[in-house]
């Protein structure tokens, strides 16, 4: 079985590990977009405290956190996955009330949560927080470096010889893959990255326009949460066009789009419309030389930003959650927000040194959790995990993988399935 992956983000890494495993021929191109979600994401793996009332969206999420424990041991590779704990905070404990109850009746069937307690200081834990919150802790939540789980998975399926190109895949109306070589870059088997210190490229530029129409919290508990885009929402792809012909054609089987919030765009020559959206976030990463932070627990609050640690004494504090099109940008209003209320809840950050600025454009898809499922008898189609990308992407890949392969996917797919418009 000879199978292509368009989009080599956690999601199609993930695809075509599981693929190259189970002794598909596999192929994986990426056309390195600016804006690309994986290595921007934060990193927060604690799926018990979302979507109370949306149990397709909780058993997806709920699943690829389970899933990690069993990767981590088969990669063999540190990917910055560490079960550190989250703890909720608020600055009036009654707000953590619904989220208590939530975890309450969710630990029954999800005991690797772990068992929730109170936090009396929980500067204790985190020494910049504020004295003035009150919080609880999930000890089960776990962070993970996205583009280390990413390329970690690359490397894997290389090995069990998957070949990885830089390219721009187009799909032809019968799902043939063509790819068009990066603009001055020969279509070449690419070097997979190999693991480096630090995070990986920003976009850094001035901003245009105001402030961006913020997504606020609803029923979860952490902001960013799928929501319909906003009335005002900018259109749900790019206008690229249908299909040009162009680029050199590979030979597939099956194939599996996993190009994020382009994913849209791709699967367009199919003759389908996909409500795939992008949903930017903006986040940053500072250090605090000489303090080890590698330990600290996430913080969640009710509204605002998420703090979390990873080693080099970096804390990641995000994110913005704008609907405002294909614009992988970080941006003084983006900033101002993520820097003002991360020092809101953590003033002890207030000298912390700025490292570094990401960008991400989480896929969303509008109607649904997630949009895993067969396009055509050709295509499988895999992303729409907007916020919960790195916690879901590996599993998603897997089910992908299953779904190219002819195999029984690990869950019931039915409610991720496709509506096209
Ligand atoms: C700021 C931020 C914080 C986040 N925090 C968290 C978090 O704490 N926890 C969590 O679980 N999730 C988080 N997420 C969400 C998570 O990062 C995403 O859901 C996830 O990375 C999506 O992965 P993907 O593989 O679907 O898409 P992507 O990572 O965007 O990958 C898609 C790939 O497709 C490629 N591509 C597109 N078009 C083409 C084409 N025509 N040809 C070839 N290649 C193509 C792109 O170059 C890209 O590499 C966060 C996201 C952001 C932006």
């Amino acid at each position: 079985m000879r199978v292509v992956v368009i989009g080599s983000g956690i999601v199609g890494a993930g695809a075509a590990y599981y693929l190259s495993g189970r002794g598909a021929s596999v192929t994986v191109v990426d056309s390195h977009r600016p804006g690309a979600a994986t290595r921007a994401g934060a990193g927060i793996v604690c799926p018990w405290v979302d979507h109370p009332e949306d149990d397709d969206w909780y058993r997806l999420t709920r699943e690829g956190a389970r899933h990690y424990p069993g990767l981590v041991e088969e990669l063999g590779e540190d990917i910055g996955y560490a079960k550190v704990g989250a703890l909720l905070v608020a600055e009036d404990p009654v707000d953590l009330e619904p989220v208590r109850a939530l975890l309450r009746r969710r630990h029954p069937a999800a005991p690797e949560m772990g068992d929730v307690v109170d936090v009396d200081t929980p500067s204790e834990l985190f020494p910049p927080l504020s004295d003035e919150l009150s919080a609880i802790l999930v000890p089960g939540a776990a962070r993970v470096e996205g583009s280390a789980v990413r390329d970690a998975l690359l490397r894997a399926a290389v090995r069990q010889g998957a070949e990885v190109r830089t390219g721009t895949a187009t799909l032809a109306p019968d799902g043939q893959v063509l790819i068009r070589p990066k603009h001055g870059e020969p279509p070449l088997r690419e070097i997979v990255h190999e693991p480096r210190e630090g995070g990986e490229a920003v976009e850094s530029t001035a901003a245009a326009g105001g402030r961006p129409a913020a997504v606020g919290p609803q029923d979860s508990w952490r902001q960013a949460a799928p929501l319909a885009p906003a009335a005002t929402a900018p259109a749900a792809t790019t206008e690229a066009p249908s299909y040009t012909g162009e680029g050199r054609p590979i030979d597939a089987d099956m194939v599996i789009v996993a190009a994020g919030a382009w994913t849209g765009e791709v699967c367009r020559p199919l003759g389908v419309e996909l409500p795939v959206f992008p949903r930017r976030g903006q986040i940053l990463h500072a250090t605090l030389e000489g303090v080890d932070t590698a330990w600290w627990p996430i913080i969640l609050p009710r509204l605002g930003p998420y703090l979390l640690g990873f080693p080099d004494s970096r804390v990641v504090v995000g994110a913005t959650v704008e609907d405002v099109g294909f614009a992988p940008r970080v941006t003084m209003g983006g900033l101002e927000e993520v820097i003002e209320a991360g020092l809101r809840v953590a003033p002890g950050l207030f000298g912390a040194t700025v490292a570094e600025t990401r960008v991400g454009l989480r896929p969303v898809y509008a109607p649904g959790p997630a949009l895993i499922g067969p396009l055509t008898g050709r295509v499988v189609v895999a992303t729409g995990l907007s916020a919960y990308g790195l916690t879901a992407g590996p599993y998603t890949g897997e089910i992908a993988a299953a779904l190219a392969l002819g195999e029984e996917p690990p869950i019931d797919i039915t409610p991720y399935a496709p509506a096209t418009v």
